[in-house]
């Protein structure tokens, strides 16, 4: 017989640990002080394993792995157990008072916090055995989703790291070791989703706008939809938690926008009004233009990075200035930019500077900004940046050039970044800032974000596939000219950057002195 597992209140998170447990043949003690939260619990529990059992995915009868559960009233019943997980309100001192009662009953038992924002450390230490003390952070819904970070706190003995691994492997999860930092390491590397969306919408970008874009690079909701799905006063809450824990640190400074919503009692889905009312919700994402021009002109494109070559690889273009009707520039160093061929309007990337910044040593050209992310596929909308002077001849050829080849093009106010590059570069930052931080290793960072958030690539991978070069270089440019540093490069970008290194697989995440150590370059 498996061991028992004991799970700590039997709200949203609790009932679906208690039923993966279950399910994964240990005997569960569910344990809440209030019996109608048990009862609520048993039903849920059991309604979700029915339609498990209706799908095919479910080994045996439901009524078998609902009858493992035995719901308990009594801390005394509960702290007989290997495995002590809870999942009680985010509150410090209650999580420290039952825990360290539970340690009392039980010292055997191996405690387990579910907490999101608290520090694992800090419960541990209200706990007689804190080395006995970990952080099994599920994400909702418990019972589907596959990622679990397994957090040890400064005092966490080893050895029930490798056993908590083992556990969740056995419960089909893919767990990741994180250590005990703010937010772990999904809630704080997705925070820039959020908050840089959020920015863009208070320069003046519609929401629609940022959700349509975001979901063309393949992101499976937009970030104002799954502000509206989360909860609006759940994910302020997660922003203001880990901006203070890192005592101010600027990129993660909430969002007045966001805050004005949720006093208003605006709180997403839950309330029927959040970014969008309910029904009928986000508006429905835009046509790819439906008569395509004939005889598209041609640009002759500039750089070597891979959104370049993907361009040359995708589209017709011509190969010398004679041949083109205009240039798109995909560089991204600005004095770079300034060596353009001339007399053609330009059509130049924004990644490190708006379209007007970019017109201004090119005088007499007609300029537009334009912006597109890589990996390109059918749904990638091209952003299209008129500087502040006024649509151009060139922000037309552009338009003509990518509608030509069916994507879809929106033209939006002037800003350095672009929508869809300026949140991904920010994501990337803070990946590259929890690795160097040894939050977690590149391949587990990597993996934790398309299980935890359903990104379409973890953003270390996805800034290898830019070339780490350039998204240094567009950082530089958004610190430059929007003069906020909330968008400084992390050193460690810098530093792979000047030793030549492409690949974080490299790294490995802390050498023996704690520091991140080098390995030979790819
Ligand atoms: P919830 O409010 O749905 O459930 C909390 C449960 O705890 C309720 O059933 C309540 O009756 C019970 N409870 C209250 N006081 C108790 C006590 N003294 N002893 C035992 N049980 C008590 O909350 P939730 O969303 O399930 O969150 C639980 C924990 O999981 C929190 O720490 C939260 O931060 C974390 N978490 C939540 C999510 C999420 O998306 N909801 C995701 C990951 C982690």
């Amino acid at each position: 017989m498996k061991e028992t597992v004991s799970v700590l209140g039997a709200g949203t998170m609790g009932r679906g640990i208690a039923q993966v447990a279950a399910t994964a043949q240990h005997p569960v003690v569910l344990y809440d002080p209030y019996p109608a939260a048990l009862e609520k619990a048993l039903l849920e529990i059991g309604a979700d394993l029915k339609k498990s059992a209706e799908k095919g995915r479910l080994a045996e009868p439901p009524e078998a792995v609902l009858a493992r559960i035995q719901p308990s009233q009594t801390l005394e019943e509960a702290a007989q157990a290997a495995w002590v997980i809870e999942a009680v309100p985010e509150k410090l001192e209650l999580k420290q008072e039952l825990l360290a009662r539970l340690g009392r009953l039980n010292p055997k038992a191996i405690l387990a916090t579910n907490t999101s924002t608290l520090s694992v450390s800090a419960i541990a230490a209200a706990v007689e055995a804190p080395e006995r003390v970990l952080g099994l952070h599920f994400f909702n819904p418990a019972q589907r989703m596959r990622l679990v970070e397994v957090v040890g706190g400064l005092r966490t003995e080893a050895a029930l790291i490798t056993q908590a691994l083992a556990l969740m492997q056995s419960w089909g999860k893919e767990p990741v070791q994180v250590s005990d930092t703010p937010g772990f390491l999904v809630n704080r590397v997705a925070r820039p989703f959020y908050g840089e969306a959020l920015r863009l919408h208070g320069e003046g970008i519609a929401k629609e706008h940022i959700d349509w874009i975001m979901r063309g690079l393949g992101f499976p909701m937009g970030p104002f939809e799954l502000m509206d799905l989360i909860g609006l006063d759940v994910n302020y809450a997660a922003s203001t938690s880990v901006y203070q824990a890192f005592y101010g640190e600027p990129r993660y400074r909430p969002h007045p926008l966001q805050q004005q919503r949720v006093v208003a009692g605006l709180l997403g889905r839950k309330t029927g009004q959040g970014w969008y009312t309910y029904p009928p919700g986000p508006p429905p994402r835009p046509a790819p233009p439906a008569t395509p021009h004939t005889n598209p002109p041609l640009p002759l494109i500039l750089g070597p990075n891979p959104l370049a070559q993907a361009l040359r690889a995708r589209f017709p273009h011509a190969e010398t200035p004679e041949r083109a009707r205009f240039v798109l520039d995909c560089r991204v160093v600005l004095e770079r930019k300034e060596d353009t061929p001339p007399g053609l309007p330009v059509v130049s990337l924004v990644w490190g500077h708006s379209a007007s910044r970019l017109a201004a040593p090119l005088r007499g050209q007609p300029v537009a900004g334009f912006s597109l992310v890589p990996p390109i596929g059918p749904s990638s909308i091209v952003e299209l940046y008129p500087p502040l002077s006024g649509p151009n001849p060139a922000l037309e050829l552009a338009r003509a050039y990518f509608e030509a080849h069916g994507h879809t093009t929106l033209v939006l106010p002037d800003q350095p970044g672009g929508v869809g590059f300026r949140i991904l570069a920010l994501l990337i930052n803070e990946a590259v800032s929890a690795l160097a931080e040894g939050v977690a290793s590149p391949a587990d960072l990597d993996r934790a974000m398309r299980l935890g958030t359903g990104y379409p690539l973890g953003p270390l991978e996805w800034a290898e596939q830019l070339w780490l070069k350039p998204v240094l270089r567009a950082l530089e440019g958004l610190q430059a000219e929007l003069g906020e540093d909330r968008y400084r490069p992390h050193p460690l970008l810098r530093r792979m950057v000047a030793a030549g290194l492409e690949a974080f697989r490299n790294l490995s995440p802390k050498g023996e002195d704690g520091q991140i150590s080098t390995k030979e370059a790819r």
